[in-house]
């Protein structure tokens, strides 16, 4: 079996400085192809080195909700720069986040958020916008991240033309009863291992909802590590701390294909197939 890790952060320091090694591990763990995303103008170099190196990965450039505030006056031609230069990119990560805007100062500084605080939701919706525009414009696919603002989220992708490639909606945790409307937007959906912790069972029922052909599988590494039965590749960060690999992505899905009541294989086949119907990447290796 093959499997596809639809989004991930190979870039991220927390995974240490030899990317290249855990993209081999990744391999001969059984992962053909990632979509490695960028989140700000400070990372976007790393993803694109990664993406002129090696031919399974994918590179998305996009300003995260987290990392508006950081945007320097020339973020939007800076990453428009990053798109020339990658035809075959996607826009990511982008979205809207309402729940780090209730978290302390304390916690927000422990996720990386500078000492100015995480970006009003106003804010946040102006770099949204305009990163929209620019995947509408350069037909081009978007991995959204959405917590705790499906209202506006809705909002935006409701009264704007739509987008030519659809997009993606990262570690879905919105209802069940928001699937339809999503899916005429042009939404697929991704699970993470996250969802395998017995706290996310609901996660896992409203994804039975889902058009199949919608499905992806994402390990969102470093973060959304799964319980510790569903990872094959232990690692640590900074500090000790336990962070999620590419590598356990075959591990993680024959999980979720355990949960979902869907034979793994299929569910390796199915996801390729809208891997690249939706990403656009032409069948390789077969
Ligand atoms: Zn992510």
């Amino acid at each position: 079996m093959r499997w596809h890790d639809a989004h991930n952060h190979l870039q991220d320091p927390r995974l240490g400085d030899a990317p290249a090694t855990r993209l081999a591990q990744a391999l001969s763990a059984g992962v053909a192809g990632m979509v490695v995303n960028g989140t700000c103008e400070t990372d976007w170099p790393t993803v694109l080195h990664l993406a002129e190196r090696f031919a399974e990965v994918i590179p998305a450039f996009g300003l995260h909700p987290w990392r508006v505030p950081t945007r320097s006056a020339c973020w939007l031609e800076t990453l428009e720069g990053f798109l020339d230069r990658c035809p075959g990119a996607g826009v990511g990560e982008v979205g809207l986040d309402g729940w780090i805007l209730d978290q302390s100062a304390e916690r927000c500084l422990e996720l990386g958020i500078g000492p100015s605080g995480p970006a009003p939701m106003p804010m946040q919706v102006e770099a949204l916008d305009a990163q929209l525009d620019l995947a509408a414009t350069r037909g081009l696919p978007v991995s959204l991240h959405c917590l705790r603002a499906w209202g506006p989220l809705l909002d935006r992708l409701r009264n704007r033309a739509p987008l030519p490639r659809g997009f993606l909606l990262h570690s879905y945790g919105g209802s069940r009863e928001l699937v339809p409307e999503l899916v005429r937007l042009g939404a697929h959906f991704s699970l993470s291992g996250h969802s395998l912790h017995p706290r996310k069972a609901d996660q896992l029922a409203v994804f039975r909802a889902i058009p199949r052909d919608r499905w992806l599988v994402e390990t969102d590494a470093p973060d959304q590590l799964p319980p510790p039965e569903w990872i094959s590749h232990p690692a640590n960060g900074p500090g000790g701390r336990p962070v999620n690999s590419p590598a356990n992505l075959p591990r993680i899905a024959i999980g979720l294909a355990t949960h979902l009541g869907v034979p793994a294989a299929d569910l390796a086949a199915l996801c390729e197939a809208n891997w690249r119907r939706f990403f656009g990447r032409p069948a390789s290796g077969t």
